[in-house]
């Protein structure tokens, strides 16, 4: 397999003097099984010059598949400016994560209305078909996809593309759901649930490309950007047993020497774990030949499809586990409309019942409740012997801020994520989305 960077940076094209040696083009990375099937990851800036190569090397007639991990603007922003998709004779497959109004062709005509662009996308002279996405596998040409869901504030998916006795995970963006444990040794397994399900997505890879846009001491100020930090990813990529790792998506306010250091960084933290682990950072024009003595065992049990059909979906249902019934009402008119069913409980006991029972999408559950408190349920919820009640999201509400030892516990516990009282509507309500979204009814669990 060959892979070629032609775009590294994240959030907005960044071009001059700064970033000669790294690259200003945002994200977009081709990638070429031995049997020449084409993958091109993301429609970034830097799709342009690949689209250009392509036409000079009289590939414009040739089928490709472009697989998108999310409409965020700097991973379509290239898009109409991809010139095989003018080109009568060419074929391409554009995939992206679909799910309730996120149809990945709804986003690209948006982006090419007149307001915005000048061509519109019905008038591509390419053949080209939309597939929405979900959780699961599919196939295109030699190479199987395999996609899971990333930690980013829009629907994002991460892609796994293995051929030819090769590995090569594209993870971008992703924020880590939790950072802890802050003091463990390099390779320590993160303690969220959701963290560890992405490691495993990383497994046994030749090469990871992976959002690494910040240091661990810049990350606060920018948490909830949905972004890593380089440390962490190094931490994943050695837990993981990843062989080679590329970090991408640089900050447009990091110059090239800023990206050195945080490479330096990156590869002093990979070098005090207990396995080697290339890390470097990715550079526009970088290209890479994947092939080792020893290829890896790819034929791992098949999952579900992850192609989105069109049939419309049942009714999602979230659990409401609250015992004050004020808050029980407000959250109730807050969340339910014709695409969601909440069924509630006012105790912990009821609600775990009602988990085993009724299996929801997801639960809402309050911290402090009578009897049994929230972080039991959450337990008793992970341990449960049924695997669609074990991968229920919590989302936990709170009436404080946690401090850090409660937060690390309820991540122990097996929460999802949470939400500080005073709750606003509108966060609730896409926190509630964006977890729904991520675990369909009929989607794959685990
Ligand atoms: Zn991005
Ligand atoms: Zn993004």
């Amino acid at each position: 397999m060959r892979v070629r960077f032609w775009g590294t940076r994240g959030s907005i094209p960044k071009a001059g003097p700064s970033t000669l040696r790294y690259g200003g083009n945002t994200s977009c990375v081709e990638v070429r099984a031995d049997d020449g099937t084409l993958v091109v990851l993301d429609a970034g800036s830097g799709i342009h010059e690949l689209g250009l190569t392509l036409m000079r090397n009289g590939e414009g007639a040739r089928r490709g598949h472009l697989l998108i991990g999310h409409t965020h603007w700097d991973h379509i922003q290239g898009f109409p400016f991809f010139a095989p998709l003018f080109s009568p004779e060419g074929q391409w497959d554009v995939f992206a994560p679909g799910g309730r109004g996120h149809q990945i062709e709804k986003s690209l005509h948006a982006l090419m209305s007149y307001e915005h662009h000048p061509i519109a996308l019905d008038s591509l002279e390419a053949q080209v078909c939309f597939q929405d996405l979900v959780e699961g596998e599919f196939q295109v040409g030699s190479i199987r996809v395999i996609t899971q869901y990333l930690h980013h504030p829009t629907l994002t998916l991460g892609y796994r593309l293995e051929v030819d006795g090769q590995v090569l995970v594209y993870a971008t963006d992703y924020e880590p759901h939790s950072l802890h444990p802050m003091r463990g040794r390099p390779g320590a397994q993160p303690i969220h649930r959701e963290d560890q399900r992405h490691v495993r997505f990383l497994g046994d890879a030749d090469l990871v490309i992976h959002d690494a846009q910040y240091t661990l001491d810049q990350f606060p100020a920018r948490e909830g950007w949905g972004h890593s930090p380089a440390e962490r990813v190094v931490d994943y990529a050695l837990s993981a047993g990843v062989r080679r790792l590329a970090l991408f998506h640089h900050d447009p306010e990091h110059d090239d020497d800023t990206v050195d250091a945080i490479a330096v960084r990156a590869a002093e933290w990979a070098a005090k774990g207990v396995q080697p682990l290339e890390v470097f950072a990715a550079a526009e024009g970088q290209t890479l030949e994947l092939r080792s003595d020893a290829p890896r065992d790819t034929t791992a049990e098949p999952r579900r499809s992850a192609l989105l059909s069109d049939e419309s979906h049942p009714p999602a249902t979230v659990l409401l586990v609250e015992d004050d019934p004020d808050m029980q009402a407000l959250l109730r008119a807050t969340l339910e409309d014709g695409q969601l069913r909440v069924r509630s409980a006012a105790d912990g006991e009821v609600g775990l019942r009602m988990a085993r029972t009724e299996h929801p999408n997801l639960m809402v559950l309050d911290l402090n409740l009578p009897g049994r408190d929230g972080l039991e349920i959450c337990r008793a919820v992970r341990a449960d012997s049924d695997a669609t009640v074990r991968d229920i999201p919590i989302l936990i509400l709170t009436g404080k801020r946690l401090d850090e030892e409660t937060l690390v516990e309820a991540f122990s516990a097996g929460a999802t994520d949470f939400l500080v009282k005073p709750i606003k509507p509108t966060l609730l309500r896409s926190r509630v989305r964006g977890w729904l979204l991520r675990h369909q009814p009929g989607s794959p669990a685990g």
